[in-house]
């Protein structure tokens, strides 16, 4: 068992190769959506399919699906299982985010296929091409149409190079027209799954490989305004100075206070951007504007957390006699994975010991976040060196990879759409 794990991840491996040098640059992975790039990752993927005996075919959005018919076309087996994730990359990106979910998909139904022949659910594996957002200021686009979502509005985003999304479709030789003919009927699709790197450290602090996903987290983000006085740095006394960097330093250590005491519920908190004016060495600061980026596991808590926050910025605003108010920028809801997935994942890595599987949410955004809108989903992690990832440096070993494909035969094996909890479309 272990020899064919390696086998598949030696395997997982060169493919993984193969489809990294397909890039807009030389030296560097960048593949954006709709592009050239994108257009070759999406006819190799489609030889692959193709070679593991699906049948392959092609959205309006460039979604690639290589499809395994049900054992019978009768009317208990018209279900189908989705496996996928996307061969967009962000600039300069690694090579296994995305790609190697795509590339486990096809080796495991390839290996199931071999063994078992047809099953009694039909399987779908996907390759959407615009999960990263790289190229044009929306993701999700392909997922979305794939769950019967898509907003039409969205045609007419554009890129960072100046094209309508619309006028790239029809460029990549798709018509806008056929968006809709994406969707899977209702009811079509049993469940969701999902293989990715982890894209985090937790996996490898663990010393596991593979870890089963709760949720996809839920988030927010906020701006933060805090203005006080500018004055002269060496006249005006500390007692009598309205610092807006001060108060900001006590609002941010209270922002990462706030997700250590809710780290049982795997908050993270972080101000990645601030800026101060006027920004001289001998002038106190009047105005900081900073970022925060809140993400927790369930919605409940971050909401909680916010408004503890926001009572907390104007209690030390008044502290520090200067004014100070967030803003909500964005917000995503928490897309948390089917529980009869979750066993399914836990049993197809537990092996024989007993040992319990490790169980993580996804700080990052996925695909499933909108194919949840539709089905059930459930994701399998992979661990990845250093916990890196975005990033030429981006790293998975043959082994896991090995252990991560074998997982999924496992999970596709005793997959059962009728133990799936009767989950309507909820949005
Ligand atoms: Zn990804």
């Amino acid at each position: 068992m272990v020899e064919r794990a390696m086998a598949l991840g030696r395997e997982a491996e060169s493919m993984i190769r193969a489809l990294a040098l397909i890039s807009a640059e030389e030296g560097h992975l960048t593949r954006l959506y709709l592009t050239p790039e994108h257009r070759l990752a999406a006819d190799l993927v489609r030889r692959w399919m193709a070679e593991a005996g699906l049948d392959v075919s092609e959205d309006a959005l460039g979604t690639v699906r290589g499809r395994l018919a049900p054992e019978s076309d009768g009317r208990n087996s018209v279900q189908r299982l989705l496996i996928g994730s996307h061969i967009d990359t962000v600039i300069d990106a690694g090579a296994y985010d995305g790609a190697l979910g795509v590339i486990a998909g096809i080796l495991a139904v390839r290996e199931v296929m071999k063994k078992h022949g047809r099953m009694p659910f039909g399987i779908d594996v996907l390759a959407f091409g615009d999960e990263e957002g790289s190229r044009f200021p929306a993701t999700l686009l392909c997922s979305q149409a794939v769950a019967g979502r898509f907003d039409p509005a969205a045609l007419q985003v554009e890129s960072v190079d100046g094209v309508k999304l619309e006028d790239a479709l029809r460029a990549y030789g798709k018509d806008p027209a056929e968006i809709p003919a994406a969707a899977y009927e209702p009811g079509e699709a049993a469940a969701y799954v999902e293989l990715h790197i982890e894209q985090g450290p937790v996996l490898e602090q663990a010393d596991e490989a593979l870890g089963v996903v709760t949720a996809i987290a839920s988030q927010s983000r906020h701006s933060v305004t805090v203005v006080g006085e500018a004055g002269h740095a060496g006249t005006v006394p500390m007692n009598l100075r309205h610092d807006a960097l001060t108060a900001a330093a006590e609002i941010a250590l209270a922002v990462e206070a706030l997700a250590q005491r809710n780290a049982d519920d795997f908050m993270v908190a972080t101000i990645g951007k601030l800026s101060l004016s006027p920004g001289a060495s001998n002038v106190i600061p009047a105005r900081v504007v900073f970022t925060v980026d809140l993400r927790s596991q369930t919605d409940a808590r971050r909401i909680e957390a916010m408004n503890w926050l926001r009572e907390e910025i104007l209690a030390i605003a008044t502290k520090r006699h200067v004014t100070a108010w967030i803003e909500r920028t964005h917000e995503a809801a928490a897309r948390p994975c089917d529980p009869a997935l979750q066993s399914g994942f836990t049993a197809a890595i537990g092996g024989r010991d007993g040992k319990s599987a490790i169980h993580l949410p996804s700080g990052a955004g996925h695909d499933g976040q909108a194919v949840g809108a539709m089905c059930p989903i459930g994701m399998l992690f992979v661990r990845c060196r250093g916990g890196i990832s975005h990033n030429p440096a981006e790293f998975t070993s043959v082994r896991d990879m090995g252990l991560a494909v074998a997982a999924l035969i496992k999970f596709i094996e005793s997959f059962d759409p009728a133990r799936l909890g009767r989950r309507r479309a909820d949005d």
